[in-house]
Parts: structure tokens; C-alpha cells; sequence
């Protein structure tokens, strides 16, 4: 069966899932522990709709290939068909806020590097994209700034992250990438992971959470 996303109600978003267009090294502490730079410009690249998984199903491992690592990343639902925005106006297009690993076979992946090739055989395979249900935001309404979210595997904290300390803010990474990339309603935008990522151990349990920074304020007279 295709892959549908869902609100956290459980209904359907109603929209087709497309392409997931996915930014790397976004944290400076996880570019540092893979040895990479730090990018001038955003790295980019994208997961076919057929990587999508249900991020409650059991994993899948591809054993057979080497270090498989999970990368934890805050997932944007996209409503509306946006191309060249500024990022100003590029958070309104966003229905709906969730969670997504960014399955990599590490591996692989060095290998490809070495030789300069694109990154799909390590990134974009089937079942390389397990997404979670997504809050649903009006897009303009949410303070992007103050988004957090963790990882633990086996009770043990081992990502956490923080919008705030994106190389590339939301609002940037959208308009960057809207630059080149058509977005349209149903794609995902993964948002890069913070240090902490590592080999996806066996019989392992992963909780993820995500929480969307309230901020309200008063006066007093
Ligand atoms: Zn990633």
C-alpha cells in the first residue's frame, strides 16, 4: 500500500505524498563529528516518496549493507505549491509539523563520497524515510525559532535538537530551497539532524518527541 501521511489523529492529510527534500549538515556539532565542513550553502538532496515508511512500524534493517545510522530530523508537511518564496512568506505554506529519521547507510554513503557519486544508494532506499504523524500548524502561527526535539534509544538520551541552532533557519532553508525545487502540496521537507547520530542498534526501542514552543505573552497596568 502507498504510504499516506496523517495527522496525529490518525486521519489522513488528504494530501499525496511526494518528494522529501532533505538539507545535510545543518547543525555545526553534527557536521563536526562526520568530519564534514560546514556548508556555505545548503546541502541538498532528495528521498523518493517510496522511501516513506510508518515511523511506529518496526524497522526494517538493511543488515546486509553495512553501518545503517539513524538520523533524527524534524519533518514540515507542505500545503500549498511554493516556488521562489521569500522566507518571509515560506512558513505559511507549512500544514503540518513532525518527526522523521533520516535513514543512511554510512557505509555506503563514504564509499559514494570517495568516488564523488550522488548519495541515493545510502539515503534514498526503500524504507529509508520512517515519518511520524504530523501536528498540524497554520504555518505562520508557530515560533520556528523555539522548536526542540529528542531521540532516546532504550530510555537513553542520545539526540536532541533545537531550531534555534540551525546553520540555515526554517524560513531560509525554505526559500533556499524553493530556489531550485518546486514544492508542492504533500512534499516533506527533512530539516538536518544535531550531533549525537549512530549506528541503528539491534532490538533496540527509539522514542522520539517533538515539542512546538509556546510562547505567549501579557502586560500588566
Ligand atoms: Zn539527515
Amino acid at each position: 500500500m502507498p504510504f499516506s501521511t496523517r495527522f496525529i489523529d490518525g486521519l489522513e492529510t488528504g494530501l499525496p505524498l511526494g518528494k522529501i527534500l532533505c538539507v545535510g549538515r545543518n547543525y555545526a556539532e553534527h557536521a563536526k563529528e562526520l568530519n564534514n565542513p560546514v556548508p556555505a550553502s545548503p546541502l541538498l538532496f532528495i528521498k523518493p516518496s517510496t522511501s516513506a515508511v510508518e515511523l511506529e512500524e518496526p524497522i526494517e534493517r538493511q543488515f546486509s549493507h553495512g553501518d545503517v545510522h539513524f538520523e533524527t530530523e524534524i519533518a514540515l508537511l507542505i500545503g500549498e505549491r511554493m516556488s521562489q518564496v521569500s522566507a518571509d512568506e515560506a512558513m505559511s505554506g507549512v500544514v503540518g509539523v513532525g518527526l522523521a529519521l533520516d535513514l543512511t547507510l554510512r557505509d555506503v554513503q563514504s564509499q559514494l563520497k570517495e568516488k564523488g557519486h550522488p548519495w541515493e544508494r545510502a539515503k534514498a532506499f526503500d524504507g529509508a524515510c520512517p515519518l511520524s504523524r504530523f501536528v498540524q500548524v497554520e504555518g505562520g502561527d508557530v515560533d520556528w525559532e523555539a522548536v526542540t526535539f529528542h531521540l532516546d534509544i532504550n530510555g537513553r538520551r542520545q539526540q536532541s535538537g533545537k531550531t534555534s541552532d540551525m546553520l540555515f533557519t526554517l524560513p531560509a532553508l525554505l526559500e533556499e530551497m524553493t530556489r531550485t525545487f518546486t514544492l508542492e502540496p504533500g512534499d516533506v521537507i527533512l530539516t538536518g539532524t544535531p550531533s549525537g547520530v549512530g549506528q541503528l542498534p539491534r532490538e533496540a526501542v527509539l522514542d522520539l518527541s517533538l515539542s512546538l514552543g509556546l510562547k505567549v505573552g501579557t502586560q500588566t497596568r
